[in-house]
């Protein structure tokens, strides 16, 4: 943020700067600062007492469970995140090589290893794969309407849906199969609706799908925890730039400023933090997520800002995804099992299940996906799911009545999952965050240009 008054900063010294947020994009943009010559005077203004906000990585487990952000979706060259992950050793010898930065995945999450239907036994993979090519043919097809003079529907939701009716009518299986190939589709909207960050893809505008680019590179994790690279940027910046524990109030911009410490010298900006403590500066540089924003706009700048900046913070969409981490004594799916897709046997994609979520959220969730076991220590899983405040992950009744209902009994176990003995839900929805991330593109958006938050 810059203001338009433009003081005079003082002779032989740079202007002073504040990042307000310590996240990746608050650490990015601190790193590069710190690396010009002209800006000595730097501040990090972080919250809490950690740097990294959505990126986290805990040993809770005994090994490391991304608690935040997991993967690098497309890890190739074009990706910063990848560049930077790579310079500093974090990825493993299958991230790193060619092959894998090559592949073309176009955004589709690939086929589980095994799905298992509410009422017990697992589903066709054939059926699974039939499903998820018609699926993913037809988001093929959403990014075709970028510029297109008419688009045959306002929402993304609403375009599959109508392909999907028109699909139907040519299935000539029994009723069951009709059913249960429904109910795969649904599953395949709940993993849009994770990867979209909303609720309902029919939030999620059609015409503008397709400015959304996939990156080539089979996404990938980090050995050590995605924190590592957060801890990485972190370390590189002189010790006292970083300032904790300071959550900013107000950022009073436009006006002429003074500070007792440097008599004649006047700034634009006056950052106020919660404790009372005033920082003056030349710059901010504000960082603090959508939802946070949100939320605080009527208060946070002082002037408010710019219309038309208001009016974008206020439309664009900010969703809930949240991870529950559950553990077992014994592992019930085969070694070579990375993810587990739940079927919900009389879900559908074409009926609107929103009333019901507060009491069926749990069908929301679109898997497991397999934690590595960490030597000794019993191998936990992770599932996600979409829109479900934590209030609502409780491991009572949603995540029993998984087992309860058997669908993920004993394949190969000995008796069937022993119950789930730790647990542990995402900061996401905290005060400092209010959310995930953004949906690539929502409908109803002031501006016809996409954006997407993800890695800052
Ligand atoms: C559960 C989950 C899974 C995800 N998975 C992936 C993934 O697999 N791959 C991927 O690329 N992305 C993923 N993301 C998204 C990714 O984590 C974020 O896009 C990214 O970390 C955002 O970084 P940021 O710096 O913009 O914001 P944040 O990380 O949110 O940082 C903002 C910082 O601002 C601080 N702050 C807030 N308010 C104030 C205030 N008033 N004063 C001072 N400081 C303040 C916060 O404490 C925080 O440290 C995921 C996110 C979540 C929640």
């Amino acid at each position: 943020m810059q203001s338009s008054g433009r003081q005079a900063e003082a002779p032989g010294r740079g202007p002073r700067v504040l990042v307000v947020g310590g996240g990746i994009a608050g650490l990015g943009a601190a790193q590069r600062l710190c690396c010009h010559p002209a800006f000595p005077h730097l501040r990090v203004l972080e919250a809490t007492a950690r740097a990294g906000g959505r990126i986290r990585s805990e040993r809770s487990f005994g090994g490391v469970v991304e608690v935040g952000a997991h993967w690098i979706h497309g890890p190739s060259q074009g990706n910063p995140v990848f560049q930077l992950a790579a310079k500093y050793g974090l990825l493993g010898e299958k991230a790193l090589s060619e092959e894998n930065q090559l592949i073309e995945t176009g955004g589709h999450v690939g086929l589980p290893s095994v799905s298992y239907a509410s009422s017990g036994g697992s589903v066709s993979p054939e059926l699974v794969a039939e499903m998820a090519r018609l699926f993913y043919s037809l988001i093929d097809q959403t990014r075709e309407f970028l510029h297109a003079a008419e688009i045959p529907a306002p929402s993304v939701g609403e375009y599959l849906k109508k392909e999907i009716r028109q699909h139907m009518a040519g299935w000539t299986e029994e009723e069951e199969t009709k059913r249960l190939k429904l109910a795969i589709l649904n599953n395949l909207f709940n993993v849009e609706c994770c990867v979209s960050g909303t609720h309902s893809m029919d939030l999620v505008a059609l015409s503008p799908f397709g400015e959304y680019t996939v990156l080539p590179g089979l996404d990938c994790t980090f050995p050590g925890g995605y924190q590592g690279l957060t801890d990485r940027i972190m370390a590189s910046l002189p010790k006292d730039v970083m300032v904790f524990n300071k959550p900013v109030k107000t950022i009073h911009w436009d006006g002429s400023f003074e500070e007792a410490s440097a008599p004649g010298e006047t700034f634009p900006v006056l950052v106020e933090c919660e404790d009372g403590g005033c920082f003056p500066a030349h710059h901010v540089v504000v960082t603090v997520p959508l939802g946070f924003l949100k939320e605080r706009l009527d208060t946070f700048f002082e002037p408010p800002l710019p219309t038309e900046k208001a009016e974008a913070i206020r439309k664009i969409g900010f969703g809930t995804n949240n991870k529950i981490f559950l553990e077992f004594e014994e592992p019930f799916w085969q070694p070579d099992c990375q993810h587990i897709q739940v079927v919900w046997r009389d879900t559908s994609p074409l009926e609107d299940t929103a009333p019901k979520l507060q009491d069926a959220w749990f069908k929301k969730l679109v898997g497991f996906w397999v934690l590595p076991s960490f030597g000794e220590s019993p191998a936990p899983r992770a599932q996600e799911c979409a829109e479900v405040p934590l209030a609502q992950c409780p491991i009572h009744p949603g995540l029993l009545q998984l087992r309860g209902r058997g669908q993920l009994r004993g394949r190969p176990g000995p008796a069937g999952p022993a119950p789930p003995c730790g647990r542990q839900g995402c900061p996401a929805p905290g005060p400092v965050c209010r959310g995930s991330h953004t949906p690539d593109v929502l409908l109803h958006h002031a501006r016809s240009s996409a954006v997407r938050l993800e890695g800052g």
